[in-house]
């Protein structure tokens, strides 16, 4: 795209850090940091889960319209170029994972670094040029993200910096030992779902909906990143795989709300165990990564999953009926080919709920007669 006047916008980049570009560029003149600023004001309410409002892709707002308006910049071909890739968006208080390599070749090819629509995706928690997982600014998110993130990039001699460690929050896995080509491959697989209309699963002779598979997939990455609260324990990627405990949410959020906060304010480290996850219960690792991947997590002090239906049923305890059947009521009408990779997963959901005792008392003595809780072992 090339619009006369301003900074052509680089492949992949965000709304937000175009204009930040634009603003810092002496040879745009339609366009100021003030006017920048003004424009991450209006469109930024912070700490809010269900914000309307998006700086980065958010292309209804008044703030937007006015600011297309007040600089001859068609809105349909904005929308067009800057739309998101991915539906499974973090929340924008929390988009502040970055790639380090890709912001020092942006300044070093085009003088200021930019923010990539992908860093924004849950769904894309690793690097894939840099094979690298992304690591986090600390700074609180502002116009100036690209340059905050620039500042606080830690230098690659430095393997214990703060911002590394922080970017895999409480330690985990070790990247020393875990191959993150094992993790690109899902990413492209979840990214390859967004745009091709049909999928094949691993040792299927059907095609299936890319949708439907997506979906399924989002859904079940926000159960892996649920946010731990005062009455719910987390999903399975923020803590199986942790050193230390994991913080507390203050909100009382209900099941979904816990899905969706904790799924979009996660860390790299977090997302790439969840997204791990979803290659698990889809059965998308070859016989050698799935050993690899055993291996690192073991040789890290982390027991892998023994199976799919036991990550099932460390899904966060239900606090009533209605909350399992909502949950389950996401993978109804799904093909059978699907439903099938989904069964174990969903036999050890149904579990959790027996055994978070919100199934009425008739399926919980079913459930005691044939997996007595003290016995259980999965
Ligand atoms: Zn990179």
């Amino acid at each position: 795209m090339k619009l006369k006047g301003w900074p052509r916008p680089l492949c992949d980049e965000t709304f937000t850090s175009w204009i930040f570009r634009s603003a810092h560029n002496k040879h745009c003149k339609n366009f100021n940091c003030d006017e920048g600023e003004a424009y991450y004001k209006a469109t930024t309410r912070l700490y809010e889960l269900e914000s309307d409002s998006d700086f980065d892709f958010d292309f209804n707002s008044a703030a937007f319209v006015d600011l297309c308006s007040d600089h001859g910049l068609p809105q349909s071909l904005m929308r067009a170029y800057f739309r998101p890739e991915s539906p499974f968006l973090c929340l924008p208080y929390y988009r502040f994972s970055f790639c380090p390599k890709c912001i020092r070749e942006d300044i070093t090819f085009h003088g200021l670094p930019a923010w990539r629509k992908s860093w924004c995706y849950i769904t894309s928690p690793i690097c894939v040029k840099h094979k690298a997982i992304l690591t986090i600014t600390d700074e609180i998110p502002s116009f100036y993200k690209p340059w905050d993130a620039f500042a606080s990039e830690p230098p690659d001699s430095d393997p214990q910096h703060e911002l590394l460690m922080h970017s895999r929050r409480w330690g985990g896995i070790s990247s020393k030992v875990l191959d993150v080509s094992i993790a690109i491959k899902i990413q492209k697989w979840l990214e390859r779902l967004e745009r091709e209309k049909w999928c094949l699963l691993p040792g299927a002779n059907k095609p299936v909906s890319s949708i439907q598979v997506s979906h399924v997939a989002g859904v079940l990455i926000k159960i892996f990143l649920s946010s731990r609260t005062r009455f719910r324990g987390p999903g399975a990627a923020r803590w199986l795989f942790n050193e230390g405990p994991e913080y507390i949410v203050s909100e009382n959020f209900n099941y979904r709300e816990s899905m969706e906060f904790g799924s979009g304010s996660a860390s790299p480290y977090h997302r790439m165990i969840a997204i791990l996850m979803v290659g698990y219960v889809f059965r998308l690792f070859s016989k050698n990564d799935l050993h690899k991947l055993i291996f690192a997590a073991e040789s890290s002090g982390f027991p892998w999953l023994k199976s799919v239906e036991g990550l099932g049923l460390h899904s966060p305890w239900f606090h009533s009926e209605d909350e399992y059947l909502e949950l389950v009521a996401d993978f109804y009408c799904l093909d059978d080919s699907v439903q099938g990779r989904l069964s174990h997963f969903l036999t050890g959901v149904e579990c959790a709920a027996y055994r978070s005792k919100v199934l009425d008392s008739s399926k919980m003595k079913f459930w005691k007669g044939f997996f007595p809780f003290r016995d259980w072992s999965y």
